[in-house]
């Protein structure tokens, strides 16, 4: 335990004026009585097997109070806020891609840095990352980003840090944080949920006195998997998360939790961590080797949670099946993943099944692929009108070059925060979905604003790992594709260089690694 010694002197003199001057009624801004907590983070998972290059603009940085509109509890007339004195710097969080520019992390960074300057000191920080960042040039960038906030902020500061369960947890990035936390079920149907238990856990530990927890134990489980084997709708996923709730729940424990990792990045800490906080350093070390033992344990069982076929197995399925939508996930290029998005491969391929070449042939919607130079043209020509023009592999044409789009525009639509215009293009009886700039397809208003009806197309093809839970309650029949692209499923056909070895499921005979607690020094003593 380690108290916050400004904020515990504040509070003395806020009593003692309260009493001295018996002040009620509105309070003004900054309120001597609570705590002062920052909050700032970057959120992206890159792929540094995408060619693909993440700058500044895809953050799509909030900055000062336009950050509270990342989180409903932290809304003007919520509880959470009153309980603090909030100082948001700027919080980004872009969709996944490929590695960051080293400009765009420094820029970010040199003007969250500059933000925390202007408010100093913090008893708290809400420090809210994803956690599989990768910048050009830059081992670990989360744990970097933390080492320097941790200088500016110093070494008293509570810094409670929440995390994607598919983000990495080095040493270091688990030394500065105070508390960590990170989603417990993937889908992230608790994304929310586990923001506000690290911002509760955080205010908790503030107005308690408790201060820092006094025991960190930090586990590396090596353990290498996609999030597509891992899900938590179902076993083993679905029980070896289901334990992390009432680990958290025990006496002297103030939290637990696994990360699976993030498999598409080339880096030492690419691999599962499990962790778990609290102020009884026997249940706290317990915990987590008994979910580290759990996870391992099951390590076998980790298979993909939907039939995985090649494209053209994935093709012949959907066109012989009577059940509709017949959905096809194109997994290597997925963006949500880290994939550029713009991989033409897929379309390419189902552009030339005969099957599809007549308007009368089954209906498939493919989702989706940027194309700038046809969409311009789109709008120029209008809806009803024939285009044609170049789309994809602008950023990604290692597996197929642009497709030559030749079809009759059916819809525009301007105004989609991340893809700017799309268009809808008719090919045969294939249906494109053309974008500006990418953007991932997750929910059924992306293709109803659009005038499709995906519920009554035989075949949808999206640009997707495992269905995300709209998709997921749509589909009368689904099955993963094995494509290729920046995160492609099949790990074993990508080049690691620099990942710690022996590593599941690389090393198929490894010994049983030692999966003992390591008790992590508390910030101000790292
Ligand atoms: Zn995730």
């Amino acid at each position: 335990m380690h108290m916050t010694n400004h904020f515990y002197s504040r509070v003395l003199v806020g009593f003692l004026l309260c009493t001295a001057i018996s002040c009620g009624g509105k309070e003004t801004q900054v309120s001597e009585e609570l705590p002062r907590v920052a909050i700032a983070g970057l959120a992206i998972e890159s792929s540094t097997f995408s060619p693909a290059v993440t700058e500044e603009e895809a953050f799509l940085a909030r900055r000062g109070e336009e950050v509270f509109s990342y989180y409903p509890f932290l809304q003007e007339d919520s509880v959470n806020r009153s309980r603090a004195n909030w100082f948001p710097t700027l919080r980004g969080h872009a969709i996944p891609g490929g590695i960051v520019s080293r400009e765009a992390y420094e820029s970010l960074m040199g003007e969250t840095l500059a933000r925390l300057k202007e408010n100093l000191p913090y008893d708290g920080l809400f420090f809210d990352i994803h956690g599989a960042m990768s910048v050009v040039g830059l081992d670990d960038p989360e744990g970097d980003f933390i080492e320097r906030v941790r200088a500016v902020v110093g070494k008293e500061t509570i810094i409670s840090t929440s995390m994607d369960l598919h983000g990495n947890v080095s040493w270091r990035l688990a030394a500065h944080s105070d508390l960590i936390t990170c989603y417990r079920m993937a889908p992230h149907e608790d994304a929310l949920e586990s923001k506000k238990r690290a911002v509760d856990n955080l205010l908790e530990r503030l107005e308690s006195g408790k201060g820092k927890p006094a025991y960190k134990a930090w586990i590396p489980v090596p353990i290498l998997l996609p999030g597509e084997k891992t899900s938590t709708r179902v076993d083993p996923g679905k029980s070896l998360y289901a334990a992390v709730y009432p680990a958290a729940e025990q006496k002297g424990v103030v939290d637990a939790a696994i990360w699976v990792g993030y498999a598409w990045a080339d880096e030492p800490r690419n691999h599962a961590v499990v962790m778990v906080t609290g102020d009884d350093q026997a249940k706290v070390t317990q915990t987590a080797e008994e979910l580290a033992q759990s996870f391992w344990e099951k390590r076998n069982e980790f298979e993909f949670i939907a039939p995985t076929a090649t494209l053209k197995e994935s093709l012949d399925m959907a066109i012989g099946s009577d059940k509709k939508p017949f959905m096809i996930s194109d997994m290597g290029d997925n963006p949500t993943a880290g994939g550029a998005g713009d991989v033409t491969w897929t379309l390419r391929e189902i552009l030339a099944r005969p099957e599809f070449k007549d308007a009368d042939g089954p209906s498939l919607i493919y989702a989706s692929i940027p194309g700038p130079e046809l969409v311009e043209a789109a709008v120029a020509a209008g809806v009803g009108e024939q285009v044609s023009a170049n789309v994809g592999a602008a950023v990604d044409d290692r597996f197929s070059p642009p497709v030559l789009l030749s079809g009759t525009v059916k819809a525009i639509a301007h105004g989609d925060r991340n893809a700017e215009t799309e268009v809808v293009v008719a090919v045969g009886s294939v249906q494109v979905i053309v974008t500006k700039k990418r953007k991932p397809y997750h929910r059924e208003s992306d293709f109803t604003n659009l005038g499709l009806n995906p519920r009554e197309t035989d075949i949808v093809v999206v640009k997707i790992g495992y269905l995300v839970p709209e998709l997921y309650d749509m589909r009368a029949d689904w099955v993963m594709a094995l494509t290729p692209g920046g995160v492609d499923q099949d790990l074993e056909r990508l080049e690691f260089k620099r990942i710690n070895r022996p590593m599941f499921p690389f090393d198929k005979d490894m010994e049983t690694p030692d999966l003992s607690a390591r008790l992590v020094p508390l910030s101000h003593e790292y």
